[in-house]
């Protein structure tokens, strides 16, 4: 006989708002040992602390699949810790890094050093793409080592291997049957120079603003989300359009889709919300790849978001220092920062009615973690890992980069009104970061080994 004793929780947060069947309600999570371990409406289990969040809105901890976090050689731009207390503090709890670091990660020794490096200063969970190995073989070895995909830059190749693949079909073939076989995704910066101005006899514009527009046009990243998806179909290769930013590409991904290929793609906050307008405006500090497109582009944008063609919103986070963004346009970086404005930005659009909640958290929890299979994320469900954004709405507020935890205190969203704010952000059950303050210490972030 006797009572059966009930677990003692870790943690529990109270009085939620929380996204449920389609429905805003009020509720508990119980978290223990890391995850959550029961969602209730209003009994919660004993608990060693409790956390009172009424008035928040509870959402999973935002899954950013497309990061530059730098460090290394180019750790004055940015480094593992700056980086991801810049997640932590934009409600994302998980990213993906990119391998165009210095030096770039295209060898097994590279990655490992810089796995070394970041698990000493993370402060989120990380996963590692790879870029294009020398030798075939590596495929393998990278795959072994847990990275999340492969990337490739065919207009500004990582290195002179990575040129030669891509320019001899027969090895790029070689290479999409060894990411297969190792049940990879090849991720790839759509933009080909092969229709563009430069191969014409015309003259080029004088405006280097007009210049660089002309130079990264819609027909280049069309070009090369048909080349690569028409090479990628013979072997059936997972791929991955990043940073899509044209209606032409929207509806070619359409296409691509109804007949069966194994494509996804994402787009980012900036590509949703600012014209080109915004780069003759702010010059080097909204100067990125693909650059900044026209409104008819946004539209086809936000319409691939809503009916499913686009798969996630990314932030293509690139942060680069203030002299590099203010040089004279044609020397300024390409790059923006991008993981402490996306959860308020994209939430105040979600706010004004433009995109449902729901299908908002499809785009920045669920579907990135679908993708590269990122186990027990994307989604507030018992069992997850305790991943979870505490978010403030209906308080207007300026985005202002110098309280950016990014090491880039300059962003083309400076003085935007936004109606969400983070107020906290939870890794795997501990409070991570509140009010502008980062709690975790270096290296308690997770390395993902996909
Ligand atoms: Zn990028």
């Amino acid at each position: 006989m006797g009572f059966k004793t009930l677990p003692v929780m870790d943690l529990t947060i109270k009085n939620v708002k929380l996204f449920w069947n389609e429905n805003i309600v009020k509720a508990c999570i119980s978290i223990n040992n890391g995850r959550i371990f029961k969602i209730s409406k209003n009994k919660p289990f004993n608990a060693s602390e409790t956390h009172d969040a009424e008035g928040c809105l509870l959402l999973p901890g935002l899954i950013d699949i497309h990061v530059h976090l730098r460090d290394m050689q180019a750790a004055y731009k940015e480094d593992f810790l700056s980086g991801t207390s810049a997640a932590l503090a934009g409600g994302v709890t998980t990213l993906l890094d990119m391998p165009n670091n210095k030096p770039p990660v295209v060898s097994i020794n590279t990655l490992l050093e810089k796995m070394q490096k970041a698990s000493e200063k993370i402060v989120a969970d990380v996963g590692f793409f790879f870029g294009i190995p020398k030798n075939t073989k590596e495929i393998f070895k990278a795959s072994k080592a847990g990275v999340c995909g492969f990337k490739t830059y065919p207009h500004s190749p990582l290195s002179p291997h990575e040129k030669n693949i891509l320019n001899d079909e027969e090895k790029l073939t070689l290479l999409l049957k060894e990411i297969k076989k190792s049940d990879k995704i090849l991720a790839f910066h759509p933009d080909l120079q092969q229709n563009s101005f430069l191969n014409h006899d015309t003259k080029p514009p004088d405006d280097p603003i007009d210049f660089f527009l002309k130079k990264h046009g819609e027909n280049n990243e069309l070009e090369a989300i048909k080349w690569l998806s028409s090479i990628a179909q013979n072997t059936n290769t997972k791929i991955h359009v990043v940073h899509m930013s044209t209606q032409k590409s929207v509806q070619e991904i359409k296409t691509l889709k109804k007949r069966g290929q194994k494509i996804t793609c994402e787009v980012t906050p900036h590509h949703l919300l600012l014209t080109d307008e915004e780069l003759r405006r702010w010059k080097g500090i909204a100067k990125m790849l693909p650059p900044l497109r026209k409104s008819s582009d946004i539209e086809a944008l936000w319409k691939g978001l809503i009916d499913g063609t686009i798969d996630a919103i990314a932030t293509d986070h690139a942060p680069h220092s203030l002299e590099e963004k203010s040089r004279k346009f044609e020397e300024a970086a390409n790059g923006i920062c991008g993981l402490e404005t996306m959860l308020p930005l994209v939430m105040t659009e979600v706010l004004k009615g433009k995109i449902s909640l729901s299908r908002f958290l499809e785009l920045v929890c669920k579907r990135p973690a679908e993708i590269y299979r990122i186990k027990r994320k994307g989604e507030i469900i018992e069992g997850n890992q305790a991943d979870l954004v505490l978010v403030q709405t209906g308080k207007e507020e300026k985005i202002n980069p110098e309280k950016f935890q990014s090491k880039a205190k300059h962003s083309p969203f400076a003085g935007r009104t936004v109606k969400a704010k983070v107020y906290a952000t939870y890794l795997g059950g501990e409070l991570a970061y509140k009010e502008g303050e980062i709690m975790m210490k270096p290296g308690s972030g997770k390395m993902l080994k996909l």
